[in-house]
This record gives C-alpha cells, structure tokens and sequence, in this order.
C-alpha cells in the first residue's frame, strides 16, 4: 500500500508542536532530553482543512542509557488524531456518530464527505483509490458551497 496522496495545490496550516518540559527529563537517568528529529504528517481536521503537523521528538544524549532508544514525542499530537490516521477526531467522530447513531451507510458517510469538504484527499474518501490513484477529487463548488451556508 502506498503513502496517502494529497493534491499538490493543496494548502496546509502549519502546526509545530514539541514535548511539555515536564516531559523532556530521562525516565532512567533524568537529564534533559535533546530534539534530534521532527516527524511530519498531513492530515485533515474537519474545522481548519489541510493542517502540516511537525512533532518535534526527543530523546536522552546519553548513548548508553537505555532512555537514548526511548522517543519522547508531544503528547499534544494525540489529542489531534488517532494514531496513523488522517482524519482529526472531530471528523473522526462526526463519521462514527453517523455510521453508529444514525445508521447511515458507508457509500452515503462518503458522499456526504465529497460534498462537504472539498480539500479532503481522495485516499480518505475512496480506499480502494489509494493504491492507484492518479487523479484528483474536486466535487462541484457549488454543490460545496451550498452544503456549508
Ligand atoms: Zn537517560
């Protein structure tokens, strides 16, 4: 299965997070942790559109401490989505709210999706479009448009 695919005019809000400082002490030797790497991930929050998370991760200097193979990521990109996702948790609910308590289906959650968000990569919409993918989805904006008044 290949990467998600967003389209390349798409425009992301960037959003930097890094660990709590409450966090960043060694659990095994309690010095200070330094960044050593930045995580990147696209995804889709269902009220900012696009968003470009950096989690800035940070680990013990010390290369014999057992902490230096331990990642400290922030705690705060949790709280975004669920892990390995590409959806935020307010689409994440809004989509189990309609499948759960109001039994709509999957063809009719996805639909509803095309119309209402226009930005959304198509991979989110469409699995089986994730592996071949070549075009695009950009529903009618006035479909889209008229949904959000
Ligand atoms: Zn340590």
């Amino acid at each position: 299965m290949g990467s998600p695919r967003w389209n390349p005019d798409t425009q992301f809000k960037e959003l930097e997070l890094e660990p709590e400082f409450d966090d960043r002490f060694c659990a095994h030797c309690e010095r200070f942790t330094y960044i050593y790497e930045h995580r990147d991930r696209r995804l889709f929050a269902k009220d900012d559109g696009p968003v470009h998370v950096v989690s800035k991760l940070a680990h013990c200097p010390d290369i014999d401490c057992p902490g230096h193979a331990e990642v400290i990521a922030p705690i705060a990109e949790m709280n975004l989505s669920p892990p390995h996702w590409m959806i935020d948790w307010k689409l994440f609910l809004w989509m189990g709210h309609r499948r759960f308590a109001r039994s709509w289906s999957v063809p009719q959650i996805r639909s509803e999706i095309k119309d209402s968000w226009v930005q959304i990569p198509v991979c989110i919409v469409d699995p089986r479009s994730y592996m071949a993918s070549s075009t695009w989805f950009t529903p009618p904006t006035s479909v889209a448009s008229s949904r959000r008044a």
